[in-house]
């Protein structure tokens, strides 16, 4: 296996590594805007930020040119990821719409629902968010009860969402709802769009354990919703239910956000003083340090083997399941070794003027908590591993 790049992957690496040296913007350094508090400038920060990496021509390159992207093989987006991280550039505000609703569209949705969304997911003109999870379905997703009937040429939907990330500023929903509650519950699903701003719907914000309200209720009272935003099939929301997922696997278990949260902690045990001398001098930090680059690198070997399976264009397999719960219960530790270096002052936060690292430790450990059940939980992905990966007998299930 040959790991390095070709030498136009290497010419394409120094473009991107000039470009964000030209661009990356000092102050919002490290800012994730779908971490943190969701205030207005921040966000029109965050729009203006992705407008520009995508002007460069690196955001989607992957999707197809009649859809602006370029087609381009996953080799140089991951390039640009790499880089991203490498220049501590701000993430990407509209990640749910270019990896998760995107994609779908791209191969689920109707010529007419293509042209209309994916260009303003592109430019962030329009933010998604997902409406899957409800009071009593979350890993039991099939279970879900919000209700939607056909009333002439309108959805009527009726029912309730929770943990909805960045409701509150999104425009738009790609949604679960049941249109066939007579059927098997697999089966009477369907995925509809929805415009946040249609009269019957309330985002009320629920505040994270990080003291930040990054997910939100929604609440759905009689909301019309035009039968031309049903995607794929009409109670076979299951079938794109689940590429959406599957593309949500892959982004969060990107490598590169873990890769970042290593760096910031070598940063920070290099500067750090530990029982009077460098925190990096310390025998018990630095088998600590060794241990998580050890595991760094073995994650990164791992996605090689997605990103190979990507590129030889063979079947995603277990691979994204393998990485989601890698990458996220490692980000955890990361974070955690962090909180340790620092003792007591790790858990001072953003307001206090001694926080190190302006106080991101404590919400980076318990923002990687919050990843491990996002987009299913650890325990979730096991079972996928266990079935689908080792053949290891179903656990019996509730029909
Ligand atoms: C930070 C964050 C952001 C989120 N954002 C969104 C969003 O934008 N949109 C959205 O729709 N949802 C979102 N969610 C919700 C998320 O998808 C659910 O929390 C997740 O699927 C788990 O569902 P639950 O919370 O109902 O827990 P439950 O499903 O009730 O699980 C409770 C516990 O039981 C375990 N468990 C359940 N079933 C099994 C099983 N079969 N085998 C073994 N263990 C099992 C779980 O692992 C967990 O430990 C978000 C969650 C978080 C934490």
């Amino acid at each position: 296996m040959d790991l390095s790049y070709t030498p136009e992957e290497l010419a394409f690496q120094r473009e991107v590594r000039a470009w964000l040296k030209r661009n990356v913007p000092k102050h919002d350094r490290r800012d994730n805007p779908v971490e943190g508090a969701p205030d207005k400038e921040r966000i029109a920060r965050a729009k203006a930020w992705q407008r520009k990496v995508h002007a460069a021509g690196y955001v989607a390159m992957g999707w197809p040119t009649e859809y602006g992207g370029q087609g381009a093989d996953v080799m140089r987006q991951t390039i640009v990821n790499e880089e991203m991280v490498r220049a501590r550039a701000p993430g990407i505000i509209g990640m749910m719409g270019i990896q998760m609703v995107g994609p779908t569209l791209i191969a689920h949705g109707t010529e007419e629902q293509r042209r209309q969304y994916l260009p303003k997911i592109l430019e962030a003109d329009e933010i998604w968010c997902q409406g899957y999870s409800e009071p009593g379905s979350g890993s039991d997703l099939a279970s879900l009860r919000t209700r939607a009937e056909i009333v002439g040429d309108e959805f009527v939907v009726n029912g309730q969402k929770i943990w909805t990330s960045g409701a509150q500023y999104a425009d738009r929903m790609f949604c679960l709802v049941r249109t066939d509650p007579d059927a098997p519950k697999h089966r009477g699903i369907s995925y509809i769009l929805i415009d946040m701003k249609s009269p019957g719907i309330t985002v009320r914000p629920l505040v994270q354990m990080t003291g930040d309200p990054g997910f939100n209720e929604v609440f759905f009272e009689d909301v019309r919703v035009p039968r031309a935003n049903l995607v794929g099939q009409l109670n076979d929301g299951w079938t794109v239910a689940n590429a959406t997922l599957f593309h949500e696997r892959n982004m969060l278990a990107s490598t590169t956000r873990t890769q970042q949260l290593f760096q910031n902690l070598l940063r920070l045990a290099r500067s750090r003083k530990r029982n009077g001398r460098a925190a990096t001098d310390d025998p018990l930090v630095r088998q600590r340090l060794a241990d998580l680059a050890i595991r760094v690198e073995t994650m990164k070997l791992e996605a090689f083997r997605q990103l190979t399976d990507a590129l030889r264009k063979r079947p995603p397999g277990i691979n994204a399941s393998v990485n989601k719960l890698v990458t996220c219960e490692l980000n955890h530790q990361l974070a955690r070794s962090a909180l340790e270096i620092l003792g007591d002052y790790g858990w001072l936060g953003k307001k206090d003027a001694r926080a190190a690292d302006e106080g991101t430790w404590p919400n980076d450990y318990m923002f990687a908590l919050g990843l491990i059940i996002g987009g299913g939980t650890a325990q979730v992905q096991k079972n996928i591993i266990a079935e689908r990966g080792l053949g290891m007998p179903r656990e019996p299930r509730p029909s």
